[in-house]
């Protein structure tokens, strides 16, 4: 009897130690100061190792070793979207194809951009289309339809955003409604530029294009790591941190089109962003990066035949729409940990706020 009592208090008290222990633990994790998040639209497994294979393994998204997968059905279809992937990463929210920035039953949601603009943060959206295409409008604006590009620029001005570059000239400064939102910007403090400069402001637009910039193939050059390397120098600046998000956005219509030649370039391109972005965190030691995709597009794979003992990949499209197959995750820096394993797309916000939350 005795013996049980002891025992029973000695378990009592170790239980107590270890949960002493866990929470000490859990509250030694520091969250990260900045966030990185970078999106290739369309960007599957088959898509980085052809570009792999095309750059002799040379990737900057090699460099990751924290990696998951992630399931990207909407809350209509087993294939999504851009606008309903976009808003599942954005706002921890399923929605209908073709939605943007709510649930499916269109109740807005905020997105981690305006969540963490909230609490502090700087925050940018980088992209090689318009600003108001599906993918970065997820982040910033609420609309039924992501086609409404009009309606998405005038969210713009809605959202405490620092730094915007991108194309889209047309849907801020062309407009139907006549209203100039180049002028309404600069009004409210931001300076706005249509080229890719050197800019010393903490609160910019740079709308290069009257819709999309142009492809690799009809030489963007090195606008969108240029763009990276930009908006981390202007956010850096924030004491609280700084969130941005980066799209590599025409690696989809490259799947789109089964155009190999395109979508390598595209994909090469976007790695070089990623590049700048690890090479600012390598040295910052406390910004998280994370690389993933909205959705596969193109059904891509690669069906080799080896000559002279050299893979000749044979890039394979199995669909020119986006695909129901898993999209990777890759995570470096404070909280890259977390991203390991099978998850869904809503679960990619949830692991971030989970790391915000103070
Ligand atoms: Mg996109
Ligand atoms: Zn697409």
């Amino acid at each position: 009897m005795r013996l049980l009592i002891i025992t029973t208090v000695f378990i009592i008290i170790m239980l107590h130690v270890l949960s002493l222990r866990a929470q000490t633990a859990s509250n030694e994790i520091e969250p990260p100061k900045n966030i990185i998040l970078m999106i290739g639209d369309g960007m599957g497994v088959a898509q980085i190792q052809a570009s792999m294979l095309a750059k002799g393994d040379q990737l900057h998204m090699q460099q990751f070793s924290e990696i998951g997968f992630m399931t990207t059905h909407s809350y209509n279809n087993g294939v999504t979207d851009s606008g309903a992937g976009g808003t599942a990463i954005a706002t921890g929210r399923k929605t209908r194809n073709g939605m943007i920035g709510m649930s499916h039953d269109s109740v807005p949601a905020p997105s981690m951009l305006e969540i963490l603009a909230a609490k502090g943060l700087a925050t940018g959206i980088v992209v090689s289309c318009a600003v108001t295409h599906a993918t970065p409008a997820s982040f910033i604006a609420k609309n039924i339809n992501r086609n409404n590009y009009e309606e998405i620029a005038v969210d713009y001005l809605k959202v405490p955003v620092d730094v915007v570059i991108g194309g889209g000239i047309k849907h801020f400064a062309a407009r139907k409604d006549y209203r100039n939102l180049e002028k309404e910007l600069i009004q409210s403090g931001y300076q706005v530029y249509r080229s890719l400069v050197e800019v010393s402001a903490d609160k910019y637009y740079i709308l290069t294009d009257s819709v999309h910039p142009p492809s690799m193939i009809k030489n963007r050059g090195n606008f969108l790591p240029k763009a990276t390397q930009l908006a981390i120098s202007t956010l850096s600046k924030n004491e609280s941190g700084f969130f941005m998000m980066v799209e590599g956005s025409q690696i989809d219509w490259a799947g789109h089109d089964n155009d190999s030649a395109y979508l390598v370039q595209e994909t090469i391109d976007f790695d070089e962003a990623v590049g700048e972005a690890l090479k600012f965190a390598i040295q910052d030691n406390n910004t998280l990066v994370i690389v993933t995709a909205d959705h596969e597009t193109g059904g891509l794979t690669l069906s080799g035949s080896y000559k002279s003992a050299v893979l000749q990949p044979k890039l394979k499209f199995t669909s020119d729409d986006h695909t129901a197959v898993m999209v990777p995750v890759m995570a470096f820096g404070p909280g890259a940990d977390s991203f390991k394993g099978f998850y869904d797309n809503v679960d990619l916000f949830q692991k971030i706020m989970a790391l915000v939350a103070e």
